[in-house]
């Protein structure tokens, strides 16, 4: 998050111009954590043109006929406009709880099929818990993150991995990303708990081992590392050396011992 929770009046998830009155933000130019630029519709043209195109070679590769009997059944997902199958209340990340955003804050994604991942961005939520969760659940918030991580260690989800969070200010790293939110502010070093870095390093551990992503800091990165950011989340405070040491010995005790040759 920015300096506050306050709308910049950027254009939404629809692509339509908010009723704020607010002028349009150039690409990454808000304050707020997620603010997007209005580029979705060509974008969903684009998506849809590449799924045709995945529809495509598989026919031409089996044979229509195979298609319509079989194959469409395990590809039924790659069709334009289908996703994937989605529980609600499900989470990705066991221990979670299920909040769901306002579905003005994400774009329905397929990823990794559409878009690969692989990188995870660090925010502060220059406020609470409860008031994070609130603009996260706000339509004209026009931003929210995957997750959101409390002073206690607590971890609410609210938008899948499958989608497009609206939260690093940049539509290309939106894309790549998943954005984990931290409860407290940018210049207040006891807000970074240690049962929240537990809590984070293990969320962001199994964040990595899902999408094949190196545990560093080139792929966990700030949000003021994002190009074209003006925040400043997730600060000086903020101990990445104690931070990617704590992932690393999360996705170590996760992956099961490698035995010499295999
Ligand atoms: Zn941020």
């Amino acid at each position: 998050m920015g300096e506050d929770a306050e709308n910049t009046g950027t254009t939404g998830a629809t692509g339509t111009a908010r009723t704020t009155g607010a002028p349009q933000a150039p690409e990454g130019a808000g304050r707020t954590d997620g603010v997007e630029e209005g580029r979705v519709g060509r974008d969903r043209d684009r998506r849809i043109g590449r799924r045709t195109l995945l529809i495509g070679g598989a026919a031409a590769a089996v044979g229509t006929a195979v298609l319509a009997r079989g194959e469409l059944g395990h590809l039924w997902w790659r069709l334009p406009g289908v996703e994937k199958p989605r529980v609600a209340g499900a989470v990705d990340f066991r221990g979670a709880q299920w909040v769901a955003a306002s579905s003005a804050n994400w774009r329905r994604a397929d990823r990794p099929d559409d878009y690969g991942i692989d990188r995870v961005v660090i925010h502060v939520t220059q406020g609470s818990y409860r008031s994070a969760v609130k603009v996260f659940q706000d339509p004209a918030h026009g931003a929210a993150a995957h997750y959101i991580v409390r002073e206690d260690g607590h971890i609410t989800q609210m938008i899948r991995e499958l989608d497009v969070a609206f939260h690093a200010g940049n539509r290309g790293y939106n894309e790549r990303s998943v954005g984990i939110e931290h409860e407290g502010f940018v210049e207040r070093a006891s807000s970074f708990t240690d049962a929240m870095y537990a809590a984070s390093a293990r969320l962001t551990a199994a964040v990595c081992g899902r999408y094949g992503i190196p545990v560093d800091r080139a792929h966990i990165i700030g949000h003021v590392e994002v190009p074209g950011t003006d925040h400043t989340d997730p600060g000086r405070f903020w101990d990445w050396d104690r931070y990617i040491r704590l992932v690393r010995q999360a996705r170590t005790a996760a992956e099961p011992t490698r035995t010499a040759g295999a």
